[in-house]
């Protein structure tokens, strides 16, 4: 996740004092787990990565085995669990989970479409404690609708938040961008502020481009760009307004130079700083700082690889799976520098970025390590030439969005 508001925050600090503060990011041992408990859903969104519906699916870990799980991840040093799904509210033990998590002093997230959050619910939710609530929105009413495929998926989720909101639950909004519902970037930004939700999260898709990419004329770069700036714009008018409103993005970890980018352009003294500080952030965290359990235990790199398994926490602890570099690309993600081939590995932002999202090369063709072909940069901007390349047979070309 790449923290924009926070470095907004820290330049309009150094502009009102004239000195960059030192910031340390601590970091924790073990990563960041997502955790999708189960995959049955109430709706059957157009964009799922999890392809759920509704429906129960065989083989879930049950609430003994999720215990021993998470006794595992905790003595493993994992700060932070996000609870997703699926419909994570779906699963009649969540709340038992939740409670255990919350015991164990995991930071406690809970990913949701929000359309089973009544004024009731919410105040479970508010009870168990939850950290942050992140519910999906892919657009305005008509959008939204459309994606989730039912009539009424807007009203309910828009309804969740204020419900949340209400109880003193922090909300924010997880939004994915597409050609299809670009148009309402701008609009979600303004109705974040309308209904009480602090948080932006923006998505990038994991999309499939073409076999020799023209970065400065195609049109998803471009529109990526725009959106950018204009996620830029408005977290830096909220950090000089004092605003703890936050926007963050994810999936894309060219973000990282691109925001320096704009420092260059807009507060030139302080690019040195911030560059300094996205060398600490580091980049791309699959394999290392970010982790998935799916539904059936499977341990992945991050959600965006359910096709690779590292194996199954019924069969060995997490502990075990996470530090096992056997796996060719759980070896490569550990490394610094990454192993990462064509102009990425020329690139001059690689210890900002890290190679990115991995797994946009591989799906693209076949090849793990070849530059990620949704970086957004020009070649002159990366300073590394970008290579032609066969795209892979067509089955491997899947491409999925990350959603809750
Ligand atoms: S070329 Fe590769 S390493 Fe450089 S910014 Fe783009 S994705 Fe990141």
């Amino acid at each position: 996740m790449f923290r924009i508001s926070q470095y907004m925050r820290e330049l309009a600090q150094a502009q009102s004092t004239g000195v960059y503060p030192v910031v340390k990011d601590r970091k924790a041992r073990g990563p960041v787990v997502i955790w999708n408990l189960i995959r049955r859903c109430n709706l059957t969104c157009k964009h799922c990565y999890a392809l759920s519906a509704d429906h129960d699916y065989a083989g879930e870990l049950l609430l003994p085995e999720v215990f021993t799980v998470m006794d595992d991840l905790k003595a493993f040093g994992v700060p932070a669990l996000i609870l997703s799904g699926g419909e994570p509210l779906l699963r009649p033990d969540i709340f038992e989970i939740s409670a255990r998590a919350r015991e164990m002093g995991f930071y406690t997230g809970l990913s949701t479409n929000g359309t089973l959050i009544d004024a009731l619910m919410a105040q479970r939710i508010a009870e168990a404690g939850f950290d942050y609530v992140g519910i999906s929105l892919d657009g305005l009413k008509a959008t939204h609708d459309k994606f989730r495929r039912l009539e009424g998926a807007f009203d309910r989720s828009l309804a969740a938040i204020g419900h949340l909101d209400k109880v003193g639950v922090k909300v924010g909004l997880r939004y994915t961008m597409t050609a299809m519902n670009g148009h309402d970037l701008p609009a979600l930004l303004d109705l974040m502020q309308e209904v009480g939700a602090h948080k932006f999260y923006f998505s990038h898709l994991n999309y499939a481009g073409r076999g020799n990419i023209h970065r400065d004329k195609d049109a998803h770069h471009q529109a990526t760009r725009a959106a950018m700036d204009m996620l830029f714009d408005r977290a830096w008018a909220a950090a000089q307004a004092g605003s703890m409103d936050d926007y963050v993005s994810g999936n894309n970890d060219a973000d990282g130079p691109y925001l320096l980018q704009w420092v260059r352009q807009h507060l030139p003294q302080w690019e040195d700083a911030l560059r300094a500080r996205l060398v600490a952030w580091g980049g791309n965290a699959s394999g290392q700082q970010i982790a998935n359990i799916d539904n059936l235990g499977h341990v992945h790199p991050d959600t965006m690889w359910w096709h690779h398994d590292l194996g199954c926490v019924r069969d060995r602890p997490f502990s075990q799976i996470w530090n096992d570099v056997s796996d060719p690309l759980m070896a490569g993600l550990k490394q610094r520098p990454r192993p990462v081939q064509g102009r990425c590995g020329g690139c001059q932002h690689l210890a900002i970025c890290n190679g990115n999202t991995r797994v946009r090369a591989q799906q693209l063709t076949g090849n793990f390590w070849f530059e990620d072909p949704g970086c957004y940069l020009s070649d002159a901007e990366v300073g590394a030439a970008s290579t032609p390349f066969e795209p892979a047979p067509a089955k491997r070309r899947r491409i999925e969005v990350v959603t809750a």
